[in-house]
């Protein structure tokens, strides 16, 4: 009979990733009295990016990642499929077009996820903004996990700060933050492809015959480039609000296109316009100074992202100097771009490797009935990590680290020869001073360069590939009654 709960807050990447992992191994383990509780606000209550009531919506790009295996992206989305990732399993039904990349159609990929969650019977959903006081958690019987996510609802957000003072009053509780942006989603019947052309870079993966997945607008002349650039720098930013740290970062990897641009055309030119390996087959011995790539953003090709194109442009604007760009002269945005606040958590001062929250010894001493594990767990990218597929595949290990914590067994480490293993050491361990979020890199599973044998050191694919390997074999060691029959 069930009579005991495991609460998950926030049904998006993280949140449905580690419910839909928790309630199956309660099947797999046979364990009656629990049952998973979902959480998810919207839509009474909305988050400045998200658009949608759907569960794992995603906020800006349509794609996962690489799924090619000698990227770092690619070994985690095999370490995810492994253990029968929902969000994975999902997109591979919801995939488009978009060459090695992992890319979906938002739409059938959100609601894949939200019809398996709803109709899971060990999940019960409840459309409500968590608000409870969190004080019963820290030694109550039931588990916690938030996966509230970089938008997590104010409210919340101080209800789970005045947690940590109270659970660990030496660490640095204060939320971090940084900021994201998502790129403008264009009808795909507004671009002129007597200019653009399909095409993929260096026609990577193309049979004989196939055009490439990918849209590209070419600059092919100098002045018209300059054109661009110089209305891009010079364009009208949104006024950004609620932000009260001015010490708050962009996060490397999304940066605007306007912020990338302010640092020198050849930022452009280098970086996501960069022209090398593109070329129009109509016409190949045109070269072009700059390339513009936009990615199939739906099933039916109606819909195209423009590839780096994160902005905080005013909405005016983004119609006016996207226009610019040769083929989308009479651009169509169907989804403007947006910049956001991120929050995420200082981690390696407050989560064990498990991704539970740590219980000062002090406080333990002080009120002597404390547990000495803490049933309330982080997932997703609030606890650090940067991506779908990293915040996705956090709710993997909790769900892990719950269930050994049910059946009594010691703490789920992940390996740390794994990229999902190296990603969540790295959150726990790394100098809280120095905290940054992070994606899955090669540098996680690569820690000691020269530990290497020679022939892998000097090979940049046979490095890769060797370390895949390891990080794919350290997972046959798993306990297989762990896994989730599908
Ligand atoms: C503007 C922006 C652009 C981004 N672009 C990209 C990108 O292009 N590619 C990429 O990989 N990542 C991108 N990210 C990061 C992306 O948000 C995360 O990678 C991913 O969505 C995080 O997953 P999550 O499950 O942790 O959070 P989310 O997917 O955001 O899920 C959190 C859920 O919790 C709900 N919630 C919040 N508070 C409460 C509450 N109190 N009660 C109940 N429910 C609550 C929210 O409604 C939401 O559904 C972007 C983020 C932002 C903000």
């Amino acid at each position: 009979m069930v009579n005991k709960l495991i609460k998950v807050i926030g049904a998006g990447l993280a949140g449905t990733e580690t419910a839909w992992q928790i309630a199956s191994l309660l099947q797999v383990q046979n364990i009656t009295n629990y049952k998973v509780q979902l959480y998810e606000m919207r839509p009474q209550v909305k988050t400045p990016a998200h658009h949608t009531d759907k569960f794992a919506e995603l906020v800006c790009s349509n794609s996962l990642g690489s799924e090619f295996i000698t990227t770092a992206r690619g070994v985690l989305i095999r370490e995810m499929q492994h253990y029968k990732s929902i969000i994975i399993n999902s997109a591979q039904k919801a995939k488009v077009p978009a060459g090695q990349a992992l890319a979906v159609d938002r739409d059938i990929f959100a609601q894949e996820v939200t019809e398996k969650i709803e109709s899971h019977p060990l999940i019960e959903v409840i459309r409500e903004e968590f608000t409870e006081d969190l004080e019963k958690y820290i030694a109550g019987d039931d588990y916690i996990v938030f996966a509230t996510g970089p938008l997590t609802s104010p409210d919340l957000a101080k209800k789970i700060q005045s947690l940590f003072k109270l659970i660990n009053p030496q660490a640095k509780t204060d939320y971090l933050n940084f900021f994201d942006a998502a790129a403008p989603i264009v009808e795909e019947s507004s671009i002129n492809m007597d200019i653009a052309y399909k095409g993929s870079r260096y026609d990577k993966g193309l049979e004989e015959g196939e055009e490439g997945d990918y849209i590209n607008c070419p600059f092919y002349s100098k002045a018209e480039f300059e054109n661009f650039y110089n209305e891009l720098i010079n364009s009208q930013k949104a006024e950004l609000k609620d932000f009260e740290n001015e010490n708050m970062r962009f996060f490397d990897a999304c940066q605007p296109i306007e912020e990338i641009a302010a640092k020198g055309s050849q930022t452009l030119t280098f970086g996501p316009l960069k022209p090398v390996g593109l070329r129009d087959k109509r016409s190949p011995d045109k070269r072009a100074v700059a390339v513009v790539q936009l990615r199939q953003d739906n099933v039916v090709g109606s819909l195209y992202n423009i590839v780096g194109f994160q902005t905080n442009l005013k909405w005016s604007e983004q119609k006016r100097v996207f226009s610019l760009i040769p083929g989308l002269e009479n651009l169509e945005i169907v989804r403007y771009g947006v910049m956001h606040q991120n929050i995420f958590i200082n981690s390696p001062e407050l989560l064990n490797q498990d991704l539970s929250l740590k219980i000062s010894p002090s406080l333990q001493a002080e009120r002597g009935n404390l547990p000495n594990e803490s049933k309330i767990f982080f997932a997703g990218q609030i606890t650090g990590v940067e991506g779908y597929t990293e915040s996705a595949a956090t709710g993997i290990v909790v769900a892990r680290s719950i269930i050994n914590s049910i059946l009594g067994k010691d703490k789920f480490i992940m390996p740390e020869q794994t990229m999902l293993g190296s990603l969540v050491h790295y959150v726990t361990h790394c100098d809280p001073k120095r905290f940054q979020p992070i994606n899955s890199n090669w540098g996680l599973l690569n820690k000691n360069p020269e530990t290497l044998e020679k022939q892998y050191r000097k090979n940049k694919k046979l490095r890769y590939e060797y370390l895949a390997q390891q990080a794919l074999a350290a997972l046959q060691g798993e306990t297989l009654s762990m896994f989730i029959v599908v």
